[in-house]
């Protein structure tokens, strides 16, 4: 799997892809059961399962993935859920669309509380630890427009 990495090639501190199974368990209502999904990906498909957890310091989720061609071993592999991820291609999710940036970048400066950027030896994006397209569809939200 590509995993997403720095320029020296470290991939700690550096966040994961929206679509893939670690990111998107956050949005699944039911947080008893482990979720499971097909992530269709340039270098294949994987499939992944995930759950998420509480800390003191928020929510984080916990995961593993397999290729396509080992997931008969793995509970959960009946699961219909299926997503597509273009990572690391920017435009992916890294990226925020341009009508969210046109209208907001430049114009907000957020921080991260959140410090897992800091294990990251070249943190990425010009706001480290913040998804831009988060903040921007935030305050699109809340704009009236
Ligand atoms: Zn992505």
């Amino acid at each position: 799997m590509n995993f997403p990495q720095d320029h020296t090639g470290a991939i700690e501190g550096q966040p994961s892809c929206k679509a893939w199974t670690s990111r998107a368990v956050f949005d699944v209502p039911d947080k008893f059961s482990a979720y499971s999904q097909y992530t269709d990906t340039p270098s294949g498909t994987y499939w992944c399962t995930a759950r998420t957890e509480r800390s003191a310091s928020g929510e984080f989720s916990l995961s593993i993935g397999v290729p396509y061609q080992h997931v008969k071993w793995f509970r959960g592999r009946e699961t219909t859920a299926r997503a597509t991820s273009n990572c690391p291609d920017p435009t992916c999710c890294k990226r925020p669309p341009e009508a969210l940036t046109a209208e907001w970048a430049g114009n907000a400066w957020p921080s991260a509380r959140a410090h897992s950027h800091l294990l990251a030896a070249m943190p990425p994006g010009a706001f480290p630890g913040v998804d831009e397209t988060e903040v921007y569809s935030f305050l699109q939200a809340h704009s009236g427009n």
